[in-house]
């Protein structure tokens, strides 16, 4: 039974109820985001074709009080489990993030304890490879993105040079070199409808990356059930489609495609056997409410997610959210203390905004519970931090790369 349920719902639950939403009735729905010349024609059709309108702003939410309430024994059965559980009510998931975070972070380190060796974090680097096939920006119209071609005129952003399957696997190469054990390669579409020939060339990269004795994994947008039998095929690891946010605040940010297609992805990639890497993207303007949202979905899923991204939100002039204040470090920090608990077998990874993390801040994170980062010159579109500085924080906090496909066994504690 939870305490306290009256100060849970109005933590869990105020999207039931715009009007307590200080006044922002208009965030439920797609139709805050298209431009006022968008207003009078079907916005679904008017983004997907260019000249790709540019959506209107994007509402900040009004931010509940995180409440000190009694959430004793949802947190003790949580953290007492030998196994993960994906029944989770969004009441004790806000239970859970809404206690006092101190004893959240110990509760999450007990719980990382029993599941991982906390001395291993994996590294993993991203590598954009859209270049490698020429075809222009994305036409989706995430907000954050500095992909999509319709906020390009803002943000300047151009493909740099083409790249082949030689240099992809060159890059992967140098990835191992350093210590990373996963690599990851993006391309910026909505989906794979009509790129066999890309999905062919993708398939040789893949089993490149495998051959290194590496996890291989992609995220190239939506696909189906076929596709991803393919990349099964190839060797894929896992595949990286992360749900953002809350489904009541996603209109808010995307409104190119829904959450059920994002979640309808997830399916075929778990139902061909790849692991799901799906995450969100903290500091959109969500509030906590939100941050459970995205919480409760990945974590009810009926498998969990074998990784659970959590992206700081790095703002980029020229696309809608460029001037968002960052997210505060707190937050961050309560996401991955209760991703651990809820999640608990799950690798959860610090993705984009690490670098303007200090390394205190990251210490905390993986006593938290965070056992992966991101690592190497780049990610995607946002800096990264290196592999030397990374080696050199691993060093002075005592952690140590993780294996690939080998997590060694947690240590006994007496
Ligand atoms: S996040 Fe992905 S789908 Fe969205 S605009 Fe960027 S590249 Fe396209």
């Amino acid at each position: 039974m939870i305490p306290a349920r009256p100060v849970l719902r109005r933590l869990a639950q105020p999207l039931a109820r715009p009007a307590r939403c200080n006044g922002i009735r208009s965030f439920t729905t797609a139709s805050t985001r298209p431009s006022a010349a968008a207003a009078a024609v079907q916005p679904q059709q008017q983004f997907d074709q260019p000249p790709f309108p540019i959506p209107g702003p994007v509402p900040v939410r009004q931010e509940p009080p995180i409440q000190a309430i009694n959430t004793k024994n949802t947190l003790r059965d949580a953290v007492a489990a030998t196994q993960p559980r994906n029944d989770w009510t969004r009441d004790e998931i806000a239970a859970i993030y809404g206690h006092p975070l101190m004893d959240l972070v110990h509760q999450a380190s007990l719980v990382h304890r029993r599941f991982h060796n906390p001395a291993e974090v994996q590294l993993c680097t991203l590598m954009n490879i859209k270049p490698y096939f020429k075809t222009g920006g994305c036409t989706e119209d995430c907000s954050y993105c500095a992909q999509a071609t319709r906020y390009q005129k803002g943000t300047g952003l151009q493909a740099k040079k083409v790249e082949s399957v030689e240099s992809v696997l060159e890059a992967a190469r140098t990835a191992k070199a350093n210590g990373s054990t996963r690599f990851c390669m993006g391309a910026a579409w909505r989906d794979m409808r009509g790129r066999k020939n890309s999905l062919r060339n993708i398939a040789e990269m893949i089993k490149g990356v495998r051959a290194l004795g590496m996890e291989a994994c992609v995220t190239l947008g939506m696909i189906d059930s076929e596709q991803a039998k393919e990349l099964k095929a190839a060797g894929l690891t896992a595949y990286n489609h992360n749900v953002d946010t809350s489904r009541e605040f996603y209109p808010s940010i995307i409104s190119t495609r829904t959450y059920d297609e994002r979640l309808q992805t997830l399916s075929h990639v778990r139902d061909a056997g790849i692991n799901v890497c799906s995450g969100g993207i903290l500091g959109l303007g969500e509030t906590s409410t939100d941050r459970v949202g995205l919480l409760h979905t990945v974590s009810t899923l009926p498998k969990h997610p074998e990784s659970f991204p959590v992206n700081a939100l790095v703002p980029i002039k020229g696309t809608p959210l460029g001037d968002r204040e960052p997210i505060d470090f707190t937050s961050m920090l309560r996401t991955i203390a209760t991703a651990r608990i809820i999640m608990p077998a799950t690798i959860v990874r610090i993705a984009a905004g690490r670098k303007t993390m200090s390394e205190e801040k990251q210490a905390l994170c993986f006593m938290a519970g965070a056992n992966a980062i991101f690592t190497g010159e780049k990610m995607l579109t946002t800096e990264c931090n290196g592999w030397d500085e990374d080696q050199v924080m691993f060093d002075r906090w005592g952690l140590e790369p993780m294996k690939s496909f080998d997590k060694s066994p947690p240590p006994t504690i007496s």
